[in-house]
């Protein structure tokens, strides 16, 4: 008998075994596809292997800027999806090496539950103390008229040998849309970035939101926000797309671009364990990552929230220490969010708008890029650093960072938050000079009071 069976391999369930087995636990985990998950091979890593070539293809345009001629950049489409699978593979290869290494049992099959100690893989039984759901999600194309003629799903994207004449991306505006509109605006395709939602990015700061969209604008991508994609026609160029909302258009369009993502829980025998749902179909789990039923733990996207890589795989160390006999409770509030766009968005910890709601005296420490050295020196002039914090305890809150490096940027605000670190003491930090991270001690000096190189308020 196992004392851990962790069903799917993504970064949630890989990350769940691993530490199950350096906990001295016997342990297994079960995948129905390729290990990886999602993140490796139609997610994180695909979609930065992208970002990275229109980066380049970004510097190389402005590169006369910097006093280098180097010619405008032609983009081979097929050389890009073959690096991408390359990565890929060297990764899941890497993966499968370490599961070995670790002496886990890599069982390939779909699991289903048939009680809190027991599951089938392709029918076969398989016995064990606990268990980690880690089955991840996959995409939720809506029921729009027409949309399944012109759809381009995010796997899709990831896989295309040109760029599309223009294209729609349809749904809440969240990471997954802004990013695959950054993406297809970089290689030339016209973007429309429509939403319901009344602002893009709209569970993260105002502040955020507002920079992005502006960014966005400027580099040409046209921003639609409260507004629905009704039905999708053919026209003579490809496709209209029929748009209602604060103003009623049809846009030509060859593509419409679907982020949305679903928990992956058909057929995995949820209800028959009794293991509660929440509203929105997530599985219900409390602060140590438990289901409603003992023994059961469930990680990553299934659990709804962010649905990124690095919450699956936290989750997975809770869990697994958990499972092991820990009583670890998961730190919900400290987890980044991370967008490879141009600028860059890092953030974590609560908006402004979310520590009003929950009735902090609220204080705003703000440090704009062109004030910082590094910045003018890269020409990475637009963004701030903004930290959200108690006036009263002098508390950091939140950290919410648009701009150059501001994915890396926010490792250190995940720090700063988890160490309960207070302005004073952020302020009171020594940064190299120059850096992007200098940004983050002088917010938290504008947030004291005395930010040196901005004029006196
Ligand atoms: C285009 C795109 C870009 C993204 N970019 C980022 C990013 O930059 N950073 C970031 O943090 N996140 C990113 N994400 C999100 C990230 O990929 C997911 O949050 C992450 O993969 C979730 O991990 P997981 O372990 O919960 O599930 P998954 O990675 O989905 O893995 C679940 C695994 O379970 C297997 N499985 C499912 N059901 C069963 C079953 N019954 N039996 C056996 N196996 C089963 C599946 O085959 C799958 O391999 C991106 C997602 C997309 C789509």
């Amino acid at each position: 008998m196992y004392d851990v069976i962790v069903i799917g391999c993504g970064p949630g369930g890989y990350a769940a075994a691993i530490r199950t087995s350096q906990l001295g636990g016997k342990v297994a985990v079960v995948e129905a596809g390729d290990i990886g998950g999602t993140c490796v091979s139609r997610g994180c890593i695909p979609s930065k292997v992208w970002l990275k070539a229109t980066a380049i293809l970004g510097m190389i345009r402005r590169s006369e800027e910097f006093g280098i001629k180097a010619s405008s950049g032609e983009i081979d489409f097929k050389a890009i999806v073959e690096r991408k699978n390359t990565v890929a593979g060297e990764i899941r290869m890497g993966m499968e090496a370490l599961l070995q290494n670790n002496k886990v049992d890599l069982l390939r099959g779909r699991a289903v539950l048939k009680n809190a100690r027991e599951i089938t893989i392709d029918g076969k039984p398989s016995e064990t103390k606990n268990i980690i759901l880690a089955t991840g999600s996959s995409l939720d194309i809506p029921d729009i008229p027409g949309l399944r003629d012109a759809i381009m799903t995010t796997d899709d994207a990831l896989d295309m040998t040109r760029a599309p004449f223009a294209v729609l991306v349809w749904g809440e505006a969240g990471a997954l849309e802004v990013e695959m509109a950054a993406l297809l605006n970089g290689l030339g395709s016209k973007v429309f970035l429509v939403t319901p939602s009344p602002r893009i990015l709209p569970m993260e700061d105002h502040d955020t939101s507002q920079r992005l969209a502006q960014a966005f604008r400027e580099q040409g991508i046209q921003v639609i926000t409260r507004s629905n994609l009704e039905a999708v026609k053919k026209s003579k160029k490809r496709f209209e797309a029929m748009i209602s909302g604060r103003k009623e258009q049809t846009l030509e369009i060859e593509k419409v671009l679907i982020a949305a993502r679903k928990p992956n829980l058909d057929g995995l025998g949820l209800k028959q364990v009794g293991v509660r749902q929440n509203e929105d179909g997530s599985v219900q789990v409390d602060e140590k990552l438990q289901t409603s039923v003992k023994g059961i733990f469930a990680i990553g996207d299934i659990t709804g929230g962010w649905m990124n890589s690095h919450a699956a795989s936290s989750m997975g160390v809770t869990a697994a220490e958990n499972a092991m006999g820990q009583t670890n409770e998961f730190p919900f509030h400290l987890i980044p969010r991370v967008l490879w766009t141009t600028p860059q968005v890092g953030a974590v910890g609560m908006t402004e708008e979310e520590a009003e709601k929950k009735g902090f005296d609220v204080d705003i420490g703000d440090f704009p890029y062109p004030i910082n050295g590094l910045a003018m020196s890269y020409g990475e002039v637009d963004g701030s650093v903004k930290v959200v914090s108690d006036a009263a305890t002098e508390e950091i809150l939140g950290i919410h960072i648009v701009g150059a490096n501001a994915t890396e940027l926010v490792g250190e605000a995940v720090m700063a938050l988890q160490l309960e670190c207070t302005t004073d003491e952020l302020a009171h930090t020594i940064r190299p000079h120059p850096t992007f991270s200098e940004g983050m001690m002088d917010a938290g000096r504008d947030s004291a009071g005395w930010a040196l190189y901005l004029p006196r308020k």
